[in-house]
């Protein structure tokens, strides 16, 4: 049977957007708008939020974690009552992850993008010219810099 793992809830806590999973009351007002959970049932911000209240740290940031099924949305950031808002949590999961290095391959290929590109999808002659189509600004390449630092802070 698990138990309540209280070291990783307070090591939860002190990363930034963590703590508010403190204050959820498990309503599951965040779960219908949430695009992840109609497309993936196991995906669920308020289960995820039940076991940050438990602490289930290898359900959470395991290599076989959910929390990367997010799409960032902020739905349930606009729906909780209790000013939770679950998708800053995760990205604090998210951000432990990394940092346990569980989190799956293919967010190193991204970061790694990020900080040769300053993006996080491949440009491809098709996305530029869908850009132009659609009467978009191309893509910008004069933040690599600043993105530089960034990373180095
Ligand atoms: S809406 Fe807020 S309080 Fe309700 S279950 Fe989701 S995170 Fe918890
Ligand atoms: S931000 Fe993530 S958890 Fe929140 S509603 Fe969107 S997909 Fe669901």
């Amino acid at each position: 049977m698990k138990t309540i793992n209280y070291s990783f809830r307070k090591k939860l806590n002190k990363v930034i957007g963590g703590f508010t999973h403190n204050y959820c009351y498990q309503c599951g007002a965040c779960v219908p708008d949430c695009p992840s959970h109609r497309y993936l049932n196991d995906f669920n911000p308020r289960t995820i939020i039940l076991n940050a209240l438990y602490g289930f740290e290898e359900d959470l940031i395991g290599p076989d974690s959910l929390i990367w099924n997010c799409t960032n949305c902020y739905n349930c950031h606009e729906r909780c009552p209790q000013d939770v808002s679950p998708i800053e949590v995760i990205i604090a999961l998210k951000n432990m992850a990394m940092e346990k290095g569980t989190n799956p391959p293919v967010v190193n290929n991204i970061v790694e993008r990020v900080k040769k590109h300053g993006l996080t999808v491949s440009q491809t002659e098709l996305t530029v010219k869908r850009r132009e189509e659609l009467k978009l600004p191309s893509f910008r390449t004069d933040c690599l810099d600043e993105l530089d630092k960034l990373f180095n802070l």
